[in-house]
């Protein structure tokens, strides 16, 4: 069958069908490919009409400007961020958070970066914002220290440390720290397409350590191969991935959407548990997969990773773009097309493998349907990642 969508056809040829849910093919790929997932799991339809979350370059009805669709947003940090963890030196957990908003910046190709907000860290917390998405606290606002500004919920993307059983009130829901999740985030939008402000909260009642700190060759485990403490990286980097408007592969399916491969951006590919937005804890993490990589393509509607050249088209100026970045130490290099750190011939090798091929990111505005910016719900986000295996939910009681 074909399923049309993104303004094309998909055609079932990719692979074997495998199973129906809701009328909508899961396609299985021959290959070990394995796909990402969009935050909030938008239906079929919806992604193909480009109604699914991401931060928006302009303001927040109107479709983001043409090529390069750089984001630039604004994060603040728990000033006593996990004070209360002993692996941690004062100010050391923070700065694993902004190694990993970096990562992200090189898993975007440097078109999402971050910036300190000059704010303290404000929780998104009760019925509404003071009176805009971004904006000092209202205790900062009072201070008198930010002059010209009007009071808000704080940076885009901000981080915490709270223990099992806090909760909070954000816009009428109520969210908990449940005893088996190592973090939650809340993502705040307008409408089906709009991330506006993010909320990143970490259990604290845990035990955390740095996997990549010398004294941690561990890696969290005790002698009986039992997890003891978990890896601050992995799951802050996991948690910024909703934050980037990624969603957990593994879910997708049983919430009536799909994963979508990084390159082609073909739909039904399978999940799996070495991807970085894979629900569960599965170890210390340094870095997003091409998955994640892909997925950003998808939710900005930026070239395929294998467009090396981004001129919509994998041929051999994608092989020159990887020559000219071989070997270099330059930032965000085009040519690392597998994302896994270096430019070498495994890149080529994609570009070979999908030779002649024209993937059209479903995010790309061209494809969007015309007047549905604000459309949709505006209720937050809530996703929770787990510490140990069990069946996913979306809450569940104490
Ligand atoms: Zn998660």
């Amino acid at each position: 069958m074909n399923f049309k969508s993104f303004g094309r056809s998909w055609p079932a040829s990719q692979g074997s069908i495998s199973g129906s849910i809701g009328g909508v093919c899961a396609l299985t790929l021959t290959a070990a490919a394995t796909g990402a997932t969009l935050l909030g799991f938008p239906s079929p339809s919806d992604i193909s009409a480009g109604r699914f979350l991401g931060w928006r370059a302009s303001s927040p009805y109107a479709p983001p400007p043409a090529s390069p669709w750089a984001v630039s947003l604004t994060y603040a940090i728990q000033a006593d961020l996990l004070a209360n963890q002993s692996a941690f030196a004062p100010g050391e957990a923070a700065g694993i958070v902004r190694d990993t908003l970096n990562l992200w910046t090189d898993a975007a190709r440097g078109r999402v970066t971050f910036t300190e907000a000059p704010w303290s860290a404000v929780r998104n917390e009760g019925p509404a914002p003071p009176d805009q998405w971004e904006g000092p606290g209202i205790l900062d606002w009072l201070s008198g220290a930010f002059p010209g500004t009007t009071p808000g919920w704080g940076a885009n993307v901000e981080v915490f440390s709270v223990p099992t059983g806090f909760t909070i009130t954000s816009q009428s829901l109520t969210f908990s720290m449940n005893p088996n999740v190592l973090g939650f985030t809340v993502v705040n939008r307008i409408g089906s397409r709009t991330i506006v402000s993010v909320d990143i909260y970490l259990n604290e009642s845990f035990t955390w350590f740095d996997a990549e700190a010398p004294a941690s060759a561990s890696g969290g485990a005790n002698e009986n191969n039992q997890i003891i403490s978990y890896d601050l990286r992995a799951v802050v980097l996991h948690e910024v991935g909703h934050a980037m408007g990624l969603d957990h592969p593994n879910q997708a399916v049983l919430n009536g959407s799909w994963n979508i491969s990084p390159i082609l951006f073909n739909p039904g590919d399978p999940w799996s548990s070495s991807d970085l937005m894979h629900s569960v804890y599965t170890g210390p993490r340094s870095s997003a997969t091409l998955d994640e990589v892909g997925g950003l393509a998808i939710v900005h509607g930026w070239k395929s990773p294998v467009d090396a050249n981004g001129d919509g088209h994998i041929d051999g100026h994608d092989i020159t773009q990887v020559l000219s970045d071989w070997g270099g130490n330059i930032s965000h290099p085009r040519g690392d097309i597998n994302f896994d750190q270096v430019v070498n011939a495994s890149d080529i090798s994609m570009i070979l493998t999908n030779w002649g091929a024209q993937p059209e990111s479903p995010g790309d505005p061209a494809n969007w349907a015309p007047t549905t910016e604000a459309a949709g719900p505006s209720t937050p986000i809530f996703r929770e990642c787990y510490a140990a295996e069990h069946a996913p939910a979306a809450h569940r009681p104490e």
